[in-house]
């Protein structure tokens, strides 16, 4: 059985004109790195929405067809389990951060404190998490007082010490610069070498080559592609869609477009410079 299966799900938000979701059909499995990418407006955030159960059910609206998660329906799940089992990631970080809290330590508590867990499991954990994602010199800081990148790990970090089953990512690094991408993007792979099931939306659209393993495009609300990351990115119809794909694809289209004997398109560095080794 899939982790989620969504199954022919339409949704249109109260103040609109058109559908934002059409017809959507995908399922993913237990420890997919799925990468949503297209263009703005194309149905991205409100595919991560419906995932966390948060279309329709909180911005109402009109919604046909199901979600299923573990196959059970999703809006029949309570929100607070929803929560718990599908870990969100905002954008900004201003967002998940309640700066409520004097410093990051009471911060990564606060949210398994609203659990009513035991206090010394609370310690524990949140601990754990700091060990593991190396950001032990800010635990003292203020939340207020540190880097948009700081702060999105942090925000990561609040998610993370949940334990969700399910991590949904909305364009983590749109906020950030080079370094900040960088160290959220060293979280994401600690996460990705877990094995958790995570849902991605990401401009940045080598960094969705080099970590999903599947990548669905979307396309005025419809899914236009949805596979393998190879497989998808090898597939020259790309080109003429309206999305970035990475340089590295196009690169390997192109040198195939030009007669080049190209056998795999390449999706890595690594691939490029063997390639451009091998026809010379
Ligand atoms: P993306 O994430 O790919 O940029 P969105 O999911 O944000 O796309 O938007 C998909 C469509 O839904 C767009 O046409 C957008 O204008 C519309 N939309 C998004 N949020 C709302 C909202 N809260 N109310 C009405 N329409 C919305």
């Amino acid at each position: 059985m899939a982790l989620i299966e969504i199954d022919d799900f339409s949704y249109q938000y109260p103040v609109s004109d058109d559908f934002a979701l059409k017809n959507i059909t995908f399922s993913i499995e237990q420890g997919d790195f799925v990468g949503v990418i297209g263009p703005n407006g194309s149905g991205k955030t409100t595919l991560c929405n419906a995932i966390r159960g948060f279309v329709p059910s909180f911005y109402k609206g009109i919604s046909f067809g199901q979600i299923l998660f573990e196959g059970k329906d999703l809006s029949k799940i309570s929100s607070g389990e929803l929560a718990v089992r599908i870990g969100y990631i905002f954008q900004n970080p201003f967002n998940q951060i309640s700066y409520i809290k004097d410093t990051v330590f009471e911060e990564l508590c606060f949210g398994l404190e609203n659990l009513g867990v035991e206090a010394s499991e609370i310690i524990r954990r949140v601990e754990a998490i700091i060990d593991e994602l190396g950001i032990g010199y800010l635990k003292d800081k203020n939340p207020f007082e540190i880097s948009g990148g700081q702060q999105q790990r942090v925000a990561l970090a609040s998610i993370l010490v949940m334990d969700p089953d399910v991590l949904v990512i909305d364009e983590p690094t749109s906020q950030l610069d080079p370094v900040g991408t960088e160290q959220v993007f060293a979280i994401i792979d600690l996460v990705k070498q877990k094995g958790k099931t995570v849902i991605l939306v990401e401009h940045k659209i080598d960094l969705v080559a080099e970590y999903a393993d599947k990548i669905i495009v979307m396309d005025k609300g419809r899914i236009a592609f949805f596979g393998p990351t190879r497989e998808i990115l090898s597939d020259e119809r790309l080109l003429d869609h309206d999305t970035q794909i990475p340089v590295y694809a196009r690169i390997g289209h192109r040198l195939r477009k030009a007669g080049k004997p190209v056998e795999r398109i390449p999706i890595t560095h690594e691939e490029t410079v063997v390639l451009l080794r091998d026809l010379m």
